[in-house]
């Protein structure tokens, strides 16, 4: 589909001789727009898999989740799911088809960029509606959001300390036309916290500013609207140090400087600095844990004996789904899921301030 068109790289090739380097977040935004609109990236087939396409439990449990909430903040008649980032659709097709074992059956709102991604949307979940971002949501209704593997994939900030001080690390070429990191010539020690400004020569800090505007946009539709939300993504919870961005395609991890547009480029979420958003907000940050415990506390594991129960020729292979989702060297430690919810809905089932 890409073959008629000129490559990003030569884009961004032009663009650098003309003008010089380009920022992280300009590289790694259009190279996920490129990457994002023309494929489905998921699945075996694809580049990469994500929780809900691996085991149904996974969207199963989140619509528990989300129905115990809405159940426990007096189950208003009018309320929204919103995903954010659905891929095929999957785990809303499963949490909304166990949320409506419970009484709840949600307007569906799905913000996606991508056209290729909508059409299978399309297909798993016919009812939705769809926007370019959060603004066009309903205003005036509880929100049950969920985004799943969506902000790793928001282009990323990176700051360097150098002899001089701290500046941008932007994109620019070697001598042989490859895109090597560099770093800008203004001064940017200002954009860092106090406690970073004299850290030794080399290190790297990364944000997301998109992902802070997302949060920021969530929480204040929490506390307008009443709801909850759950974020899902690989990623610490404290801040580090060092540059987290990688390049998959075809499930083998290749250089991000290469080929930019062929490839999903993600980043690791800084939940550190999420929280803190959240936690700035007239709304409960219900806790960020590790993706395993969570789903361990929703019952994953009754959940597994009781389809092995029902279809015992695929017990392994149930077995091994549930593993990949919560063993501590699969996704179990690595994955996190912090919780929101307005200040007076219910704190929520998995997180540590349950009591
Ligand atoms: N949540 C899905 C898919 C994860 S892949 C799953 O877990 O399987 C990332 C998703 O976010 C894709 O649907 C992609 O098209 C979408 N996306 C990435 N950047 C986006 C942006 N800036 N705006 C809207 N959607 C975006």
């Amino acid at each position: 589909m890409n073959e008629d068109q000129t490559s990003l790289g030569d884009i961004f090739r032009r663009l650098i001789r003309n003008t010089g380097p380009i920022s992280f977040t300009q590289y790694m935004g259009e190279s996920n727009a490129r990457y994002y609109a023309a494929r489905d990236p998921l699945g075996t087939q694809g580049d990469f898999v994500t929780a809900p396409e691996i085991s149904q439990m996974f969207g199963e449990l989140i619509g528990l989740w989300l129905a115990d909430m809405w159940i426990k903040a007096g189950r208003s008649e009018d309320v929204a799911y919103v995903e954010l980032g659905p891929g095929r659709g999957t785990l809303a097709k499963d949490a909304l088809r166990s949320a409506k074992k419970y009484g709840l059956e949600p307007e569906v709102h799905f913000v996606e960029a991508s056209p290729a991604l909508r059409e299978l949307q399309m297909r798993s979940v016919p009812e939705a509606r769809w926007h370019h971002d959060l603004s066009t949501v309903p205003h005036d209704i509880p929100l049950l959001l969920v985004a799943n593997e969506f902000l790793d994939a928001l282009p990323v900030r990176q700051l360097v300390r150098t002899a001089e001080g701290w500046r941008e690390r932007m994109v620019g070429l070697d001598e042989r036309d490859r895109f090597i990191p560099v770093s800008g010539g203004q001064a940017m020690d200002a954009a860092v916290p106090v406690a970073w400004r004299d850290a030794n020569q080399g290190t790297i800090l990364e944000t997301c500013p998109g992902a802070a505007a997302i949060i920021y946009e969530i929480t204040g539709r929490l506390e307008a609207q009443g709801g909850a939300a759950l974020i899902i993504d690989y990623g610490h919870a404290e801040l580090r140090e060092g540059s987290t961005l990688q390049a998959v395609r075809a499930h083998q991890k290749v250089n991000p400087f290469s080929e930019p547009g062929t490839a999903d480029l993600t980043a690791l979420v800084d939940f550190e600095t999420l929280a803190r958003i959240a936690q700035s907000r007239e709304i409960k940050w219900l806790g960020t844990m590790p993706q395993g415990d969570w789903l361990r506390a929703l019952g994953i594991e009754m959940r597994t004996e009781a389809l092995a129960r029902r279809a015992p020729q695929y017990m392994q292979d149930l077995q091994a789904q549930r593993d990949r989702l919560i063993a501590d060297d699969q996704m179990g430690q690595l994955f996190k899921v912090m919780g929101l919810a307005a200040s007076d809905w219910p704190d929520g089932v998995g997180f540590a301030r349950e009591g």
